[in-house]
């Protein structure tokens, strides 16, 4: 069987979805492993570095001929038409809200694998994209907001006097959040953090930053057996708005990073905390691309407001680190696709009693088989 890897078609993408290591590892499963020419330039993998961990370099028609295909982003309606029926696709499909996307590769007769519905068992940690993406996006979160500050983060006492350290409070601290405080504490800052899942509280602290929440009833209950956060009631977050709004205002930096799966980023910095920040302010709002935690923040744009707050909204974070990211992600995919081939038949055998097929297998045999997105197949 063949494997293909593409040069991803969204010019914004950065990523690829295999690496050497990863094709050296499928080639050594016995499948022809094809990549696209150019598909690692911008994560600074050359062509030779593929052709050397023997792979074919390609063009986007081989993908017609491939068995298995590993993406970054779901397959555009173009792409799909080159795809054969049957073909497995693993990759970040997105699928919350685009049921149009959904139905599009149900009917391409693909087998769509959505990578970030991956459960979060201790036997796919390795395949799990969100963490691997979001723990360098926190990273990145903090190097970008250090650089349009115009200050320096740590505290420095020097001869020509004392600068004091920046203020930096992460709001929403899973695994991005977790990351940022890290970052942030390594150069220096004096860093706090909220969240509304109790478990954060001794991570933040266990970093070495101060913890700011409203720990009423609902906050007692806000996690979801899968990890995740509810979405809070409206009486939560008033609360919750008077409780940060006090602490904003006495920040530097911000970097928002709460979401809430398959629901809207919550809001959690309104236009009059954004004000009430002194000039020269930062904010980085990872969650703008699912409609941002920051009131006024623009997807794909860094924004200087009159007051001389800076508010950036830089998309597609982890792909600003791709030479990193690409190499986490692939290990991902390869991980996951590594337990569904047949040794034997050196061929890829989706086996549907799987817990980790049943939770990513959104479309197969020309039809929506997820049960969350069986409303796009109408
Ligand atoms: P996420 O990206 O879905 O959300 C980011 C953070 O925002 C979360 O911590 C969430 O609680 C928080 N948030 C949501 N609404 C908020 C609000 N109104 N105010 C403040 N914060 C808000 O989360 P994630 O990074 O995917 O992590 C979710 C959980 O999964 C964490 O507990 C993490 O440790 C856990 N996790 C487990 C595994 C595993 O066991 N294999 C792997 C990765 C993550």
């Amino acid at each position: 069987q063949t494997v293909f890897v593409p040069k991803e078609s969204d010019v914004t993408e950065t990523r690829v979805a295999a690496s050497p290591e990863t094709v050296k590892r499928l080639a050594g499963l016995g499948l022809a492993v094809v990549v696209e020419k150019g598909a690692g330039e911008a994560s600074r993998i050359t062509d030779a570095d593929f052709a050397g961990a023997g792979a074919t370099i390609g063009k986007p028609g081989d993908a017609a001929k491939a068995d298995v295909i590993l993406k970054v982003r779901r397959p555009s309606d173009v792409e799909l038409k080159g795809y054969k029926a049957g073909a497995v696709v693993l990759a970040a499909m997105d699928p919350y809200g685009n049921d149009a996307a959904v139905a599009a590769m149900a009917k391409a007769g693909i087998s769509a694998f959505a990578m970030e519905l991956m459960p979060r068992i201790t036997r796919a940690q390795s395949m799990d994209i969100l963490s691997s993406q979001a723990n360098l996006a926190g990273y990145q979160a903090v190097i970008d907001a250090a650089a349009e500050y115009d200050r320096a983060l740590p505290m420095m006492m020097t001869a020509a006097g004392t600068v004091p350290a920046a203020k930096v409070f992460i709001m929403g601290v899973g695994v991005a959040g977790l990351q940022a405080i890290a970052t942030a504490r390594r150069l220096g800052a004096v860093v706090t953090a909220t969240d509304v899942r109790p478990a954060a509280k001794e991570q933040v602290a266990s970093l070495g930053a101060k913890f700011l929440a409203v720990e009423d009833e609902e906050f007692k209950a806000a996690e979801t057996a899968g990890g995740y956060a509810k979405e809070m009631s409206k009486e939560y977050q008033a609360k919750q708005a008077a409780l940060t709004a006090e602490h904003i205002a006495k920040q530097d930096i911000v970097i928002t990073t709460a979401l809430i799966p398959g629901r809207p980023a919550p809001k959690l910095v309104s236009a009059a905390m954004v004000a009430s920040m002194k000039a020269g302010s930062v904010i980085v709002d990872l969650a703008v691309e699912r409609g941002g935690n920051v009131e006024g923040s623009v997807a794909g744009a860094v924004i200087t407001l009159e007051n001389g707050v800076k508010i950036v909204g830089h998309l597609n974070v982890p792909g600003r680190v791709a030479a990193s990211s690409s190499l986490l992600y692939a290990k991902n995919l390869y991980t996951f696709l590594e337990t569904m081939v047949d040794k034997e038949k050196k061929a890829v055998v989706v086996n549907h009693d799987d817990e980790l097929v049943k939770a990513t297998l959104l479309t197969h045999g020309g039809k929506v088989v997820h049960a969350n997105f069986a409303g796009a197949a109408t």
